[in-house]
Order: structure tokens, then C-alpha cells, then sequence
């Protein structure tokens, strides 16, 4: 079992890891999908007059500051645009993809964090009304009966609060946390850029591996959003997984070439 995130950045190529998803599956491969959508999220955010608000918190990480409405964009693109985007795709291709979002049957579910700490102005600041949160439970039985059934599912957030609130959730960190509940044997984040890079923006700086008991040291080589990135792949090695690979989801067979080592292998 193998779980792939695959991210929301310009020059992903959607039809290259479906294709590649799909001649796997075909050869008895089996795969959970999770999916982003950031980049057109931004787009129809500002299509619609509600640009994107991120914010920073003392600590470094940038996040999505998610008031009622934007998490309402965020819905229309994440659980409708994008994953019945990946959906059809796949359906087209012959693998029966079922796509649900963690608020389905309670797939990703977590705490709700109201207010964020942020960092504007050289002031830390306390935002409230946002919508955000951190898997901590995954219905794995719902995901395996559909496996078991013999459907491939994309999964994407939003989560789901305890008290049943939609809850904007890093996917990065949901994809680590489902690979730790599936016991998957890898988890692979693709992105667009061939791996984690020494000194971004510079390809050839590539990292090729990063062991397992010290991948928070390299948390210091990503900036902003590749941090959670770091991040999620220390939890899915903490939680038992035995590789994580960032890997390069702009062309060829972004699955196949992952799974051979190519890109940054954590293990
Ligand atoms: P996605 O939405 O595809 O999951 P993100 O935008 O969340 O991806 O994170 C990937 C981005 O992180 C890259 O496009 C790059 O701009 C940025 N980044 C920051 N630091 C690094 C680094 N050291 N190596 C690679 N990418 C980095």
C-alpha cells in the first residue's frame, strides 16, 4: 500500500501522475491518492474577490488564514474543481476512483484551532474566525472498505472538527497521517520541484536522502510551505512508515520514477 499526495502548485501535470497512477493499479498496485489544489485556489479566490490571506506564525510556517467564505472557495475547488478533476481522469483511463473529501464519513478528522498567532508588521498578532486544524484520527476502515471493494480513492481536505465542523487541514501532514493508519510502505509527496533543495531555488542542490532519525534537522533548508513538507515526512517515519520520497510531479511518470528513487528519499 502506497499513499501519494500530490500538491496544488503551478506545472504539476495532472494527466502524467494519473497516467502513471493508473498502469500501476492496473499491475496490482494499490494506491490511496490525496490531492492539493493551493495554487487554483488562489486563482479563483481573486476571480471571486476574496484574494488569499496567509499569514505566518512566530515559528516560520506560512499558512491559509480561512474565514467562513474562503474555506467555502476552498470546497469549490478542493472537493469539486480538482478532485473530481483527478476523478475523471482516472475514471477515463479505467481505474474506478471514488473521491471523497475528509469530511466524508469523518476520513480526516481533528481539532479546530479558531484564532492563529501571525507575525504582521514585526507584531505577533491573534487572528480570529479561522478555520484550520490538524488530522489527528483517520477513518481507515472507510478507506479500506473501498480498497477492499477495489476502488482507488482521492482523498483531499478539508477535515472534519470533532464537534463536525469543516476544518482547513494541511495536506501534507493528512497524507503522513493517513500513511501512518494504513501502515502504507511509502508515502510520496509530489510537488513541482525535483525534491528538497539545499539552496531553493537551485535544482541542482538537490538532497537525494535524508535519514529517518534526523529529518527535522533539514527542516532548516525549506522555506514556507516545503517546511510542512519536512514536516510531515518526520511524522509518517516516526509513525512507522519506511520511506517517504519528494518527489517531481511536473512530467514523465512521476509515480514510477519516485517509487525508483528518484527525487529525496527519506528512509
Ligand atoms: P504543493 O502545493 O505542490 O504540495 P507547496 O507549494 O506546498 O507544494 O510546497 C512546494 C514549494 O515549496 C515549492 O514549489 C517551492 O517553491 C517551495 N520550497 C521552499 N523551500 C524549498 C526547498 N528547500 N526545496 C524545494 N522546494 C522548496
Amino acid at each position: 500500500m502506497i499513499v501519494v499526495k500530490v500538491g496544488g502548485s503551478a506545472g504539476i501535470d495532472y494527466d502524467a501522475v494519473c497516467a502513471d497512477l493508473a498502469a500501476l493499479w492496473q499491475q496490482g498496485q494499490r494506491f490511496v491518492l490525496v490531492h492539493g489544489g493551493s495554487g487554483e485556489t488562489n486563482r479563483v479566490a481573486e476571480a471571486l474577490g476574496h484574494p488569499p490571506r496567509f499569514v505566518t506564525s512566530p515559528s516560520g510556517y506560512t499558512s491559509r488564514f480561512t474565514d467562513r467564505e474562503t474555506l467555502e472557495i476552498f470546497e469549490m475547488v478542493y472537493c469539486g474543481k480538482m478532485n473530481k478533476g483527478i476523478v475523471e481522469r482516472l475514471q477515463r483511463l479505467g481505474v474506478n476512483a471514488v473521491g471523497l473529501s475528509g469530511l466524508d464519513g469523518r476520513i480526516f478528522e481533528g481539532k479546530h484551532k479558531d484564532s492563529v498567532r501571525a507575525v504582521e508588521n514585526g507584531k505577533v498578532k491573534v487572528l480570529r474566525g479561522d478555520h484550520t486544524g490538524t488530522v489527528e484520527r483517520v477513518n481507515v476502515e472507510l478507506v479500506n472498505l473501498l480498497l477492499g471493494a477495489g476502488y482507488l480513492p482521492v482523498l483531499t481536505p478539508p477535515a472534519v472538527s470533532y464537534e463536525g465542523i469543516a476544518i482547513n487541514v494541511d495536506g501534507d501532514r493528512a497524507a503522513a497521517a493517513l500513511a501512518v493508519a494504513l501502515s502504507a510502505d511509502a508515502l510520496l509527496l509530489l510537488s513541482n520541484v525535483p525534491g528538497l533543495l539545499r539552496a531553493y531555488p537551485d535544482e541542482a542542490s538537490l538532497i537525494p536522502a535524508i535519514p529517518a532519525n534526523d529529518v527535522e534537522s533539514y527542516l532548516d533548508f525549506a522555506q514556507d510551505r516545503m517546511k510542512k513538507k519536512v514536516l510531515g515526512a518526520a511524522e509518517a517515519v516516526q509513525g512507522g512508515v519506511k520511506r517517504v520520497i519528494f518527489g517531481d510531479a511536473r512530467a514523465g511518470q512521476p509515480v514510477s520514477a519516485a517509487l525508483a528513487g528518484a527525487g529525496t528519499v527519506v528512509s
